[in-house]
Formats: structure tokens, C-alpha cells, sequence
């Protein structure tokens, strides 16, 4: 049961929601699960209709009441592309003919499924016309993890007591918008219309239909055919933005329509993407359902072999975390161009932007399940260093790079600084997750090309931007990851990630004058490297404030942060969460209150910076004022949770994390999924329960079980071996896959592994 989610409601609000739960989509193309037959556009009364390309994305102005100097002035956005989805049938004759909906007649058997061990999503509804035609009808849709451009839907109708005329109208529409909500921050609020058609053509049985951003000049382009397995009439008619291919026959016995669209754009496919399709195309088209189900089969095979995580003895959760892995997989970008949105593929929200929520929540996943995946998404990163460095220049900074909060394609993309440009420490984030990758993989070459430029046009940042203050190294006037606190002086997850980020500057440097003294004199040149810069950053790291205070036994939040009230939680309606949609970001800021987990996060990351008892102590403390209003700050909860020893606490954290999107818990999950908690979730196993950490001194295991689990294992690529790691009433058990012995470390004790 567990490699399946299932729908049996057919009902406006459980639509509404599933149109993101069922989702296809392969880290290059996205598209909603709406209903084929739903013909309504724009999207305005319950549903978002979408289909989306990573990346692919226009520029739009930002509005500024009072704008001041560095303000970025425009900012890009995730584009609804074409829609390809939709497709209409009628029984009976012209003239008299009905049109199947859910909305009308009578449903008599209905169910939704999403396959995530074979990688797509199908809807079965037997149905009654409201003049007692009754059929079954079954949706089945594909997008392709082996041909990225490849969106397949079959359709098969299997008559009951109806014998006679069908017509399909299969539709390509260009008449696309995006979706927007004034009133939510959370998704975007204007510019809908963001595409133009460029092209509409109908080529023998080929609707092909090709659209340009309006300030990009980003070009995509789709091209449809709609065939059925049975004799009959087909003809296509053009309009300027939509294209119909109309398929009428006689309906006797079971008929299968088979729909194969192909996406393409001018970031991947060179100059001319409606070519480039129709080419794809004609190589792709005549490719049956099941010969793509057998090839998504397939890959999804070697996916979970390495990825899957199994619970013993609590089939929910264990449905929850195969439900966020699959929708992790089916929403990371594949390429140089792209990366991970907050919502992924799957909606809207945040419209489409990276944010820190990658490196921090999703790429621990990738980095020891599928380093490949892991290593394209860094690149992505590399590729956008220049213009941090120039974002940097711009906000004032004679050195270093600052990466931008919220992006597509580099450049900054939020509006409101307080909680946008100000949390610096996105770029210390990023720095962390290119050591991870290094103490993961061991990949020295990555590092040398790539990953030591990034370090020290981090570090550097870190130098241009904090100060010497009473002989210590303080940064001023960032924000750190709880939003409901802006910019403040020394929050302590900046300046504890800052350390980190100079420290490993200085490593980086050292190991390449041992290791590859030619690519670091190359290095030094294209980027201006002096000697003395090295021994500045380990006087900052060394020198660096960490702030700490000795009657409570915890690291503050920041300088100010316990100089404030106390948010009156109890006289807060519950009503008024997320606080963010109720209160002026200044009433929240005057508060100890917490978005989201800040210095408990921080303590996860850098443990050893600390000693257990602050850690412990900052984990109770931060408890009682933490909302969990944004949903990055469970998981984290219920692994520092584990960490103390309080197991029911890490379990109830879980099941948050778990379940959050399957359940709607925050309300939105009609604007996209939540892809930071999805990877949280696993996190929250791994590092959580079964206490993993990867640091300079290799890897190590604390593993708990939770009461209510019978067991639980996951696999992880580590240096090159396959470990798979096993946690039930007895003694954990860790088992060499592949590649040579190796020494690990459980609760403490060396133990070595061989095969
Ligand atoms: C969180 C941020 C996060 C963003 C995108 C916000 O609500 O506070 O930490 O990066 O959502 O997921």
C-alpha cells in the first residue's frame, strides 16, 4: 500500500489540493494534476492550471512605494507555460452529444492514484451521463524521467451500457496566465499575463504552439498529437492562442487515446524550440503508454534502490516519507540552469525561486542518495557566483560574493529586505553544503575547480562585512532564518556559519597548495588570492562572537533578542497562525517569537561549536516561543529533539513533517508542495533518529528507535562504499553494501566496518 497515495473524493476542495499532491513532473517539466476534461482559464475558482519549465522564467518590475539605493527593480518569475493537459469528451451525436464531467451526471465508482514506485499518476471514474450513458473512464499521465521533454496521457474509455458516437477534442492552449493572490505573500500578487504566443500550427496531425516571455524573451514551445488505438475521424482546427485535434469514432469496446506532448525551451534547446519539438517528436510519438511506463519503471527502480526509506509497523509515516521523496525527485533541477523551488514543480508559490532551503533541507538527500543530482545542483550555484559578486558590489561590499535570497536565474529577487537581502547567511549556507559535498564524496577535483572559488568569495564577504569590536569578530545587520526577527546584530546561526565558511576558506586554500599548487596559482590570479587573506579569515573564525548568556546557559538568538517581550501566546486566538498574515511585521519583531528554528538549526549544523548542555538548554528555551509558522522548522525540531533524548517530542515533530502536504496541515498546499520539509523529513530519519553525522572525522551513528516504530532502514552513499543502515529492538546494524572497509563511529565507539 505504502508505494501508493489514493483519492476517493472527487470533491471541489480535495481537487483543489491534489492538483499539487498529484503532480508528475521529472526536475525539467511540472505539470498540475488538473482534470483533463477542465476546460476553464484563467485560473481563478478553484484550480490552479499549470504546467511549468524549471526555469523558465520572465522578468517583471517591482513596485516600490519609497525605493531606496540597491533595491533590486525587477525580479523574475516562474512562467505558466502552454497547456497541453486538457482534453475533452463528448458522447453521443452532434447535436445531442454529452460532455463528461465530474461536476455533472453521476459518479458510481471513482479513485486517484499516484504510483511512486512507477512514476505516474492515473484516475479511474466510472460514470453516468445525466441521460444514463454510463462509461469507464481511465487518466493515466507520465512525465518522463528518461525524455525530459516528454508528457504523456492515456486515456482509455471502456463502454457499460453506451455503444455508439465519441468525440475527443484533444487541445493545446496558449492562453496561459499565472496565478496570483494579493492578499498572501506566500504567492505571487500581480503580473499573470507573462507570455505571448509567438507561433499556433497545426503540421499534418501535429499541433505545435510556441510562446515568448514578454521582458525575458524566453521562447518555449510544445508540440501535441492525440491518436486512438481504433478507425475514426480526426481533423485539427487552429485559433491564434489554441489549437484542437478532434478524434470522433464509434465507441464498442474499450478504446485508448494516447496523448504525447513535448515541451521544450530556448534556455535548453538552442534558438528554435518549436523545431527542436517537433523533431522530438517525431522520434517520440509513436512511443506507447506503457513502453514510457517501462522505462519510468526502470529508473524509478534504481532511484529507490538507493533512496527509499523503510518504516516497520506504521504504514502512514511510511507512506509520508515515500510521498516526499518521490515529489523531491520529480521537482530537482537537472541542469546548469536550474535548481530546486520552495514549491518545486508543483505550483506557484514563492514563484518558482531558490531559496537556502535547498542547500540547508534537500541537498543532504541528494548528496547521499544520488551525488550526481547533488553535484548539478551546486553547479547551479557556481554559475550564479558572478552575479553575486556583482550583488555584492552593489550593496556596498569592496570584496566577495553575496548570494541573492530569492532567485531564478542570480539576481535578487525579494522585495522586502528586512526578510529578503538581509539574511546573509544564505551565503554561508551555500559554503557549507559545498564542504558537505566534499566530505560526502571525497571529490577533491570538484572542490579545486569550483568549490574553492565559492569558499572564498564567501569568506570574503564575511571579512568586507563584520568588524573587530572588544577583540572579537562581530557581524552586524543581517538577518538570520527566523523571519519574525530582522536584521540584528550577531545572530548567532550567521555567525557561527560565518566561522565555518572562513575556516574552511583557509582549509581549502591549504589543501590545494599541497595537492594542486598549479590550479590554485591559476586561481589566485583570476580572482586576486593574497597571502594575507588566509590569515585573516582564521583570525575572524577564531575571533568570532558567538553570543552566550551564562545565567540562562544559551546561545541568544542575537544580541538583542532576550532584551524583549515575550509573545503572549496564550492570548493569541489560534485563528491568527501563520502570525504572519495576521500582525505588521514590526509588532512580530518587537517580540521573542520565532518563525522557525534559528539557533536550534544552528546547533544541528555545527554541533561541536558548543557543549550539550547549551545545546539542550537553547532547544527548551527556543521551544516555547518558536511558532513553527514556516514549515522548515520541525524537522529540525525533531532532530534536535533525538539529539537530546527526548524521543516522543522527535516523533510528534516527525509526523508533522511527514504528513504536512498529504495532510494540508499549513492550509496551502493548493499553491505547491512543501519541498524543504519534504527533505526535511528525511533528514529528520537520518540525522534525527538515527543521529548520522558526516564531519572531518568521518561518519558517525547515535541510532534511537521510536516506541511507535517496529523498525526503520534507509541506504546512503558514503566515499565511495553503500551503507545500509538497520535499527529494530536489538543492536543497530550496519551493513557494507559496496566498496572498501571503513571505520565508523556508533554512539562513540570505532567500529570497522568490512564485507
Ligand atoms: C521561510 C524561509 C524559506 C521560505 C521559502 C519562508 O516562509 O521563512 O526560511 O526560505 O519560506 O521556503
Amino acid at each position: 500500500m505504502s508505494w501508493i497515495i489514493q483519492s476517493n473524493q472527487p470533491d471541489q476542495a480535495s481537487l483543489f489540493q491534489e492538483e499539487s499532491l498529484y503532480f508528475t513532473g521529472n526536475g525539467y517539466l511540472g505539470v498540475r494534476g488538473n482534470l483533463e476534461e477542465n476546460d476553464s482559464l484563467p485560473n481563478t475558482s478553484g484550480t490552479i492550471r499549470g504546467t511549468y519549465l524549471n526555469a523558465f522564467h520572465d522578468i517583471t518590475s517591482i513596485a516600490y512605494g519609497e525605493k531606496l539605493n540597491a533595491f533590486p527593480e525587477t525580479q523574475q518569475k516562474l512562467v505558466n507555460v502552454m497547456d497541453a493537459q486538457t482534453v475533452l469528451i463528448y458522447f453521443g451525436e452532434e447535436g445531442c452529444r454529452e460532455r463528461f464531467a465530474l461536476d455533472e451526471g453521476e459518479i458510481i465508482e471513482y479513485r486517484r492514484i499516484l504510483h511512486m514506485d512507477k512514476g505516474y499518476a492515473e484516475r479511474y471514474v466510472h460514470w453516468r451521463s445525466p441521460q444514463g450513458k454510463e462509461i469507464k473512464l481511465r487518466f493515466k499521465r507520465i512525465v518522463s524521467f528518461r525524455d525530459k521533454e516528454l508528457f504523456v496521457q492515456e486515456i482509455s474509455l471502456e463502454p457499460v451500457n453506451y455503444f455508439g458516437a465519441v468525440t475527443v477534442v484533444s487541445v493545446l492552449r496558449g492562453d496561459v496566465s499565472n496565478f496570483a493572490d494579493p492578499n498572501d505573500p506566500r504567492v505571487g500578487s500581480d503580473h499573470v499575463k507573462l507570455l505571448r504566443v509567438t507561433a499556433a500550427e497545426a503540421e499534418g496531425s501535429r499541433a505545435g504552439i510556441e510562446m515568448e516571455t514578454l521582458r525575458s524573451k524566453l521562447r518555449a514551445a510544445c508540440v501535441s498529437t492525440c491518436r486512438v488505438n481504433q478507425g475514426g475521424r480526426q481533423h485539427i482546427t487552429r485559433t491564434d492562442e489554441r489549437i484542437e485535434t478532434v478524434l470522433a469514432f464509434e465507441l464498442r469496446e474499450k478504446v485508448v487515446l494516447t496523448k504525447v506532448n513535448i515541451f521544450t525551451d530556448s534556455l535548453r534547446h538552442g534558438e528554435a524550440p518549436l523545431q527542436a519539438a517537433y523533431e522530438l517528436s517525431l522520434k517520440l510519438s509513436s512511443l506507447s503508454f506503457q513502453e514510457v511506463a517501462e522505462g519510468q519503471r526502470s529508473y524509478l527502480d534504481e532511484f529507490w534502490r538507493q533512496a527509499d526509506v523503510r518504516i516497520g509497523g506504521d504504514p502512514a509515516l511510511q507512506e509520508g516519507i515515500r510521498f516526499n521523496l518521490f515529489h523531491l525527485l520529480q521537482s530537482a533541477g537537472r541542469d546548469r540552469h536550474s535548481n530546486i523551488a520552495a514549491k518545486g514543480l508543483s505550483g506557484e508559490g514563492y514563484e518558482g525561486h531558490y531559496f537556502w532551503d535547498t542547500e540547508i533541507y534537500m541537498l543532504p538527500v541528494f548528496l547521499m542518495t544520488n551525488p550526481e543530482r547533488a553535484k548539478s545542483l551546486l553547479l547551479y550555484r557556481y554559475s550564479i557566483l558572478d552575479g553575486a559578486r556583482a550583488r555584492a558590489r552593489e550593496m556596498g561590499h569592496g570584496q566577495g560574493a553575496l548570494f541573492p535570497w530569492r532567485t531564478i536565474s542570480g539576481g535578487e529577487c525579494s522585495s522586502y529586505f528586512p526578510a529578503g537581502t538581509a539574511q546573509y547567511h544564505i551565503s554561508a549556507d551555500i559554503a557549507y553544503s559545498f564542504v558537505q559535498y566534499y566530505l560526502v564524496t571525497g571529490d577533491f577535483e570538484f572542490i579545486e575547480r569550483y568549490g574553492a572559488e565559492l569558499l572564498i568569495e564567501t569568506a570574503r564577504l564575511w571579512i568586507d562585512t563584520g568588524h573587530y569590536h572588544d577583540g572579537k569578530f562581530k557581524i552586524d545587520a543581517v538577518t538570520g532564518p527566523d523571519e519574525y526577527t530582522a536584521i540584528v546584530n550577531n545572530n548567532y546561526y550567521t555567525n557561527v556559519m560565518a566561522k565555518y565558511n572562513l575556516k574552511w576558506a583557509a582549509r581549502t586554500v591549504a589543501e590545494m597548495k599541497e595537492r594542486a599548487p598549479e590550479a590554485l596559482a591559476e586561481l589566485a590570479g583570476k580572482i586576486g588570492l593574497k597571502e594575507e587573506e588566509i590569515d585573516e579569515w582564521l583570525k575572524a573564525a577564531e575571533q568570532m562572537y558567538l553570543p552566550y548568556e551564562s545565567a540562562l546557559h544559551i546561545n541568544p538568538q542575537d544580541d538583542a533578542f532576550l532584551q524583549k517581550r515575550v509573545w503572549d501566546f496564550a492570548g493569541t486566538p489560534t485563528d491568527h497562525y501563520p502570525l504572519l498574515l495576521h500582525y505588521h511585521p514590526l509588532t512580530l519583531y518587537r517580540y521573542q517569537v520565532c518563525k522557525q528554528a534559528d539557533t536550534v538549526l544552528a546547533h544541528f549544523l555545527l554541533e561541536d561549536e558548543q557543549d550539550e548542555s547549551v545545546i539542550r538548554a537553547s532547544y527548551h528555551y527556543y521551544e516555547k516561543i518558536t511558532t513553527h509558522d514556516s514549515s522548515l522548522s520541525s524537522c529540525v525540531f525533531s532532530i534536535m529533539a533525538a539529539k537530546i533524548g527526548e524521543l516522543d517530542k522527535a516523533y510528534d515533530y516527525f509526523i508533522e513533517t511527514a504528513r504536512l502536504d498529504l495532510d494540508n496541515t499549513h492550509g496551502n498546499t493548493k499553491d505547491g508542495l512543501h519541498m524543504a520539509n519534504m527533505g526535511g523529513t528525511w533528514m529528520a530519519i537520518v540525522f534525527g533518529f538515527a543521529g548520522l553525522r558526516i564531519k572531518d572525522s568521518g561518519l558517525s551513528l547515535a541510532p534511537v528507535l521510536p516506541k511507535q516504530w517496529d523498525s526503520y532502514s534507509f541506504t546512503i552513499l558514503y566515499l565511495g562504499r553503500r551503507l545500509l543502515i538497520s535499527v529494530d529492538q536489538n543492536e543497530p546494524k550496519v551493513t557494507l553494501l559496496s566498496g572498501d572497509e571503513l571505520t565508523i563511529r556508533i554512539f562513540g565507539r570505532e567500529v570497522r566496518l568490512t564485507s
